[in-house]
């Protein structure tokens, strides 16, 4: 028997990406339900310590749903960004690139936000909208799909019905193993180890992206003296440092930055991440739509996973609403095609951008080290150039669905 009414969408996890869609949607005078298997408790200590590069459309969104308040969101905006190589770990570092928020008229490209002022603000916006249900520590198991709707089964032996479930469970979705979706994937036999630092100097809103022998090292400045890194490196050196203490950690870290920041200390305990590339190769099924890292799942390198969800959510958003406004069937395949072919140029291009750099940059190979460098040195002496990355980076490329404008 369904526990819970008929609504008009369901959403399998509440993660950043599913909860954003179900104030996206509920700003649109959508009824929705977002389930998550965790409580939120856990999703908040899961991911405490955790940062992430927001684009400027990003942040378009947030400020349309009424969740973008630089003081409560602690927000540190980034306006330089510096683009450093070395060849050997001893080596001094090489500058190849340098963009500046000035190479553009406007607002910073991008912005660095915490995890836990993010979901907190997220968590407190979905209890006081009227119009979303959420419901925690209970798993979306399955669906049953008709020409009419789709019934969707939870742990807890209750169901209900819609006309489209709109799946954000992870990169590691057990909705796309269990339809069997055909997926891209490719292991960078990398890991990510991630951290925040104090230090004693200012960084002077400057995120510095190392290449090196092994893969990249971001430096990210969050709000204050302090922070963030993403080192990706070979798996193997990737265990190694990650068990490492400390101070021994902190050591090869300064190894790597040199005196870019000084007098360092680990704030949080560091977390370390496996790296793949997944990518589904269509990202809708019957009455149901894939978005956020259960869609696609990229390197971290150029800090896009989260704003390619959000550009996820912002756009079927826009479509929703126009099949609502016209009375269509939201789960119809017309509608679920018409999202599929607006993103799919921008996951594309993004999966293969990110994958081209990480391979490019992680390589010592004489040929492609030289190619590297002669483009960056193009690049760093051209406006051109410098202006279309940071359009980029700020996620202002093809047309922009109404919430990120
Ligand atoms: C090292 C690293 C650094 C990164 N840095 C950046 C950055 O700087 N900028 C950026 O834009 N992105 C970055 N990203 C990417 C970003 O972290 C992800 O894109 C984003 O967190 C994905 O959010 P999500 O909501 O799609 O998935 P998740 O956060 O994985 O959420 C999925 C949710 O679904 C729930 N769930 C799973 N299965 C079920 C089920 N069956 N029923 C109910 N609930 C379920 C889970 O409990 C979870 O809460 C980085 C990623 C990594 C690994």
């Amino acid at each position: 028997m369904d526990r819970f009414k008929k609504r008009e969408v369901v959403i399998a996890g509440a993660g950043l990406i599913g909860s954003t869609m179900a104030l996206a949607l509920a700003s649109r005078g959508f009824e929705v339900t977002v389930i998550d298997e965790s409580s939120e408790e856990d999703r908040i200590k899961r991911n405490n310590g955790r940062t992430y590069a927001l684009s400027r459309s990003s942040k378009n969104l947030l400020k349309n749903l009424d969740l973008w308040d630089p003081k409560k969101l602690n927000v540190s905006p980034i306006k330089k960004i510096i683009l450093s190589a070395k060849n050997q770990t001893k080596e001094n570092m090489r500058h190849l690139v340098e963009f500046r928020t000035e190479n553009n008229m406007t607002d910073p490209s991008s912005y660095m936000i915490e995890d836990w002022y993010l979901r907190a603000e997220l968590i407190e916006k979905l209890k006081k909208n009227k119009r979303i249900q959420l419901i925690n520590s209970t798993k979306v198991l399955n669906d049953e799909t008709d020409n009419y709707e789709t019934k969707v089964m939870f742990s807890d032996g209750s169901s209900t019905r819609s006309p489209i479930l709109i799946i954000s469970d992870g990169r590691e979705s057990g909705f796309a193993k269990r339809l069997e979706k055909r997926v891209f994937r490719k292991n960078y036999h990398q890991a990510a180890i991630v951290g925040n630092i104090a230090h004693e100097n200012d960084h002077k809103c400057t995120a510095h992206q190392l290449f090196l022998p092994g893969g990249p090292l971001a430096i990210l400045p969050l709000a204050g003296k302090r922070s963030t890194f993403v080192w990706s490196l070979p798996q193997e050196r990737g265990n190694i440092l990650s068990r490492l203490r400390n101070l021994e950690f902190l050591n090869h870290l300064k190894d790597q930055i040199g005196d870019t920041l000084i007098n360092l200390s680990l704030i949080q305990e560091k977390k370390m991440f496996p790296l793949y590339l997944k990518f589904l190769r269509k990202s809708v099924n019957d009455r149901k739509v894939f978005i956020g890292d259960s869609a696609q799942s990229i390197h971290p390198l150029a800090g896009q996973g989260l704003n390619v969800g959000l550009r996820d959510v912002a756009t079927l958003a826009d479509i929703l609403s126009k099949g609502k406004k016209l009375g269509l069937d939201l789960g119809s395949a017309d509608l679920l095609g018409e999202y599929d072919s607006w993103r799919s140029f921008d996951r594309i291009s993004l999966v293969t951008y990110t994958d081209l750099i990480n391979t490019l940059f992680s390589n010592n190979n004489f040929y492609l080290r030289t190619f590297r460098e002669f483009g960056m040195n193009v690049i760093d002496n051209s406006r051109v150039f410098k202006n279309f990355f940071i359009k980029e980076a700020a996620g202002e490329y093809g047309t922009l669905p109404e919430l990120l404008q």
